[in-house]
């Protein structure tokens, strides 16, 4: 197929498009696909019905996640189909991948059959000549292997321009909680090494990024399975439960942590955000990490923490295979906010798992007024056909994990709402990611635009600005005015205002 139309006898760059469903590490994934594409002369476009190459980054984590995926491949059908067909003459490459397409290996293409090609979250780096294979006409292909053999070695690709990337450190799970796909989707953990990621992070610096997030389904297991890592039992690699994070002696990520801290190549950058993590994971080195300077602290490292606890009840976490316990959770919780009070926290939860009782729900709703998040991830849960929970009798009626689900949310809301106000009359440096959609804030016959930014604490702020001046991408002081549940807005402080709240020391960040 060649859909590629000549300007001035020079061939026109093909456009992609990449649908992305699920978390930051899809996020992340589509980010790298858009940049190898790139390298390959594709450039993105808003619009699939423009694209030579459509892709779907689809997540598997709940039934309703894989539907989005599919019904999005469902509406892509016509532009395939030539008695139908938008563009009968130029129609696209279609690819699926993330974890349905792991997961899916193929199955897809009897539904499907206008689908080209499934490639699962291992087979990213190849998609250059998997778009290549379909375009010469190969269709119905799958790549989907897991080459247990290969450590773990990436560079992060972006697109030009950003402050703020993501950085794969590791992959995989090997904590087999019973209710969980990624796993099986995602394969066995495996990390880089600190100074393979060091040298990545130091290019992005070079290329003005100021904050980075480092990314991996259980980043504090980091240094596990990379090639510095000592050699195991293989019965201790292929533990079932999963519990073995890095040994003593390997690479950890309070490591990767200091280093970064250390090295003069990242002296520009900013913030350290990472996701996600496991509570058995969550060292007290780590805690420490948030601490004073002098005692451990990493002080690029931003005042928040993404750490899920899934549930409140000891026992809904044994049957989860969590292997925590809530009050270990508590207590690290506890300790982290004596050390940095203004972190901002949150979590993920699931409710009306098999066999939770109202009793044991209750216990949930009690975490969120012990540890206080400011946000919280909540799902209703719904088995996922392959894991060890979707052999329990899947007890909880629906309407019953609905009804508990909407009351979590309505509590939750209430302490956000606290929590956001006190930030109050308080000044914060934002990390500008651009204008807000939502330009609401300016009122009728008010000039200016509205620019929407995060915290270090992860908290989104929007300002008013009224100037032409582009803050895309900068960090800059906000007085905080107004608070919701889900946000803080203020007023840009101009800069002699900003060094005077440094030297009073009343700036939060
Ligand atoms: S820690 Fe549990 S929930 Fe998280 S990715 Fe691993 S198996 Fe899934």
């Amino acid at each position: 197929m060649d859909s590629v139309e000549s300007i001035n006898g020079q061939p026109a760059s093909k456009k992609v498009f990449i649908k992305t469903f699920g978390c930051q590490m899809n996020v992340a994934d589509t980010e790298r696909m858009y940049a190898l594409l790139a390298e390959k002369g594709h450039s993105p476009t808003e619009n699939p019905n423009d694209a030579d190459v459509i892709l779907i980054n689809g997540c598997s984590v709940r039934d309703k996640a894989v539907h989005k995926a599919v019904s999005f491949l469902g509406e892509q059908q016509f532009l395939k189909v030539n008695d139908l067909g938008l563009r009968p003459d130029k129609a696209p490459v279609i690819g699926l991948g993330g974890c349905v397409g792991q997961l899916d290996k193929g199955e897809v293409f009897k539904r499907a059959p206008y689908l080209d090609f499934v490639f699962g979250p291992d087979a990213i780096d190849q998609l250059p000549e998997l778009v290549d294979r379909a375009e010469r006409g190969d269709r119905h292909f799958v790549q989907v292997e897991f080459d247990p053999t290969l450590s773990y070695s990436t560079e992060t690709k972006i697109q030009g321009g950003k402050s703020a990337a993501f950085v794969n450190i590791m992959k995989g799970c090997d904590k087999y909680c019973t209710y969980c796909i990624v796993p099986y989707t995602r394969g066995r953990e495996k990390s880089r090494t600190i100074d393979e990621v060091l040298d990545d992070v130091a290019k992005l610096v070079a290329q003005g990024v100021r904050e980075v997030t480092l990314l991996g389904q259980n980043v504090n297991s980091f240094g596990k399975g990379n090639p510095n890592a000592k050699a195991r039992e293989p019965k201790e690699l292929h533990n079932p439960i999963g519990k073995v994070g890095p040994r003593a002696g390997d690479e950890n990520f309070n490591q990767l942590l200091h280093a970064m801290e250390a090295d003069p190549r990242l002296a520009r950058l900013k913030r350290i955000r990472f996701t996600s993590s496991h509570p058995l994971d969550f060292s007290d080195e780590l805690v420490s990490a948030y601490g004073s300077k002098d005692h451990g602290g990493v002080s690029k490292l931003a005042k928040h923490l993404h750490l899920p606890v899934q549930s409140g009840s000891n026992r809904v976490l044994q049957k989860m295979g969590r292997h925590h316990k809530i009050e270990h959770y508590i207590e690290q919780m506890n300790r982290l906010k004596a050390l940095c009070p203004e972190v901002g926290l949150s979590t993920d939860l699931i409710v009306g798992f098999p066999t939770e009782t109202e009793e044991e729900f209750q216990e949930t709703l009690k975490l969120l007024d012990v540890v206080e998040f400011d946000n919280i991830y909540a799902f209703a849960y719904s088995p996922r056909p392959g894991t060890r929970a979707s052999k329990l009798p899947d007890d909880v009626p629906n309407a019953v994990k609905n009804d508990r689900l909407n009351r979590l949310l309505k509590h939750q809301l209430k302490i956000a709402e606290r929590r956001y106000a006190q930030r109050v009359g308080q000044v914060m440096e934002v990390l500008v990611e651009g204008m807000a959609k939502n330009q609401n804030m300016i009122a009728p016959g008010q000039n200016g635009r509205v620019w929407t930014g995060r915290t270090t604490c992860n908290r989104v702020v929007n300002f008013i600005d009224t100037s032409a001046r582009n803050y895309a991408h900068q960090f800059v002081p906000v007085k905080i005015t107004a608070s919701t549940s889900l946000s803080l807005s203020g007023t840009l402080v101009h800069d002699a205002d900003f060094a005077e709240s440094l030297s009073q020391g009343s700036l939060l960040q």
